[in-house]
This record gives C-alpha cells, sequence and structure tokens, in this order.
C-alpha cells in the first residue's frame, strides 16, 4: 500500500515536471498587408550565408532567435528578380511555402544531426507552434517536426506562415504574424517548469523592428520569373 502510494505520488510530481504541451503558441496574431519583398535574413538571426525570406516575417523570426537556439538553413527558394536563383532547389514539396518566402527550415544552432541536447530548444520551439500533432497555433500555417517524415530532431524543424494564396514565386497579398511588441510585453511562458532550459539570455536590448531593409534589389516584386518550371 505504502509503496503504491509513493508511486502515485511519484507519478503526479513527474507528471508535472514534464513541459506539457500546454506552453501553446503566440497569444495572438495580426494580419500584415505590408508590401512584401524578399530580403536577406538579417545577421541577429543565425542563419546559412544568402538565406532569404519576405521582409513580414522577419520580425517573428528575430524574436524566435532571441528566444530559441536555431539556425535557420532555408527560406526562400526560387528566382530573384535578377534571375539569379537562391535557397535549395528540389528540396521543397509543391506548393511549399518556401517559394513564397514564408517558411524557414531550421535546426539546432551549434548541434549536430543527432538528436542531443543542443536540439532541446528546437524542440520547445515545435511544442510551442504545434502544441497538438498537425494542429499549428496562429499564425503558424505548417510545422514540420516530430511525426512527420523528413523533419524531426537531429533532421530539422520547418515553420511557415499562413497566408493569402499566392502562385509559387509570388508575394502574398498578405501574411499572418505574430505582433512581436505585443508578445516582448507578454509575461514568459510561465506554465510549466522547465527543467533543464536555462535559456535566461539576458535580454537583449530590443531591436528596432524595422528590418535590414538595406537589401539591394531595389525592385520589389519577385512575381513570376518567366520560367514555369514543374
Ligand atoms: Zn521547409
Amino acid at each position: 500500500m505504502r509503496k503504491l502510494t509513493i508511486a502515485a505520488a511519484l507519478a503526479t510530481a513527474l507528471c508535472c515536471l514534464l513541459p506539457g504541451p500546454a506552453s501553446a503558441g503566440p497569444t495572438s496574431t495580426r494580419v500584415s498587408y505590408a508590401a512584401g519583398e524578399i530580403v536577406p535574413i538579417p545577421a541577429s538571426i543565425p542563419h546559412e550565408e544568402g538565406d532569404m525570406v519576405d521582409r513580414r516575417i522577419v520580425p517573428n523570426l528575430r524574436w524566435i532567435a532571441q528566444r530559441f537556439p536555431i539556425y535557420v538553413t532555408d527560406g526562400y527558394s526560387g528566382p530573384l528578380p535578377n534571375g539569379e536563383h537562391i535557397g535549395c532547389r528540389g528540396c521543397h514539396v509543391r506548393r511549399s511555402d518556401h517559394y513564397n518566402g514564408l517558411a524557414v527550415d531550421i535546426v539546432a544552432l551549434n548541434g549536430s544531426n543527432r538528436c542531443d541536447a543542443a536540439w532541446t530548444g528546437i524542440t520547445r520551439l515545435a511544442e510551442w507552434a504545434e502544441p497538438l500533432q498537425n494542429k499549428p497555433a496562429a499564425p503558424f500555417r505548417w510545422v514540420g517536426y516530430d511525426g512527420d517524415a523528413h523533419h524531426g530532431c537531429g533532421h530539422h524543424l520547418h515553420l511557415s506562415w499562413e497566408h493569402a494564396p499566392a502562385a509559387h514565386f509570388e508575394l502574398a497579398e498578405w501574411v499572418s504574424v505574430f505582433p512581436v511588441r505585443l508578445q516582448d510585453v507578454a509575461p514568459h511562458p510561465r506554465g510549466g517548469t522547465k527543467p533543464g532550459q536555462t535559456k535566461q539570455k539576458a535580454t537583449p536590448p530590443t531591436p528596432k523592428a524595422k528590418p535590414a531593409a538595406a537589401t539591394p534589389p531595389g525592385g520589389v516584386s519577385t512575381v513570376q520569373s518567366g520560367g514555369v518550371s514543374p
């Protein structure tokens, strides 16, 4: 009897130490109708050289990078106005949000391709963005991680943002994002005890909201580069 009680108590204690799926995503979202543009990912967001995204998700990415140990390996995939092709060719499925610059592939900063401690923060990010499998928290449209083929701990995390329908290589008319200012004010994900996570990054001074808009290519539109390739 006694043993059972202890076991039960232990189980209870354990259950509450686990992160729990309750640390759901952003507390609010908004729709950005600002003009889109494919821009280089700013240096404040660790990334593979040359990676670009639609500028409208840059503030969200920066916010994420300040809280999770991310390294972006791919963003926009497609042609630029100058004809140059960037991003991973043939890596993404048809209708992938990568073709609109509204998706990123993420690995653990300083991690390897083993699902080890370096990936803890990425798993936390994945659970935050998608507390329940196949039910991403707004504004995320699709989250690819554990449970999704070719994604997961030790492989990569895919995050994409909800947006207006857009053809390949076109900028979406609107993008759903989470307001960074509000997010900043909102209390930190308090709920769960976080065991190993001491990600207390001395909150870096609030970044200027403006993305490094100092993009060379003047032309905004990435709209339909000539070839409709399969
Ligand atoms: Zn992806």
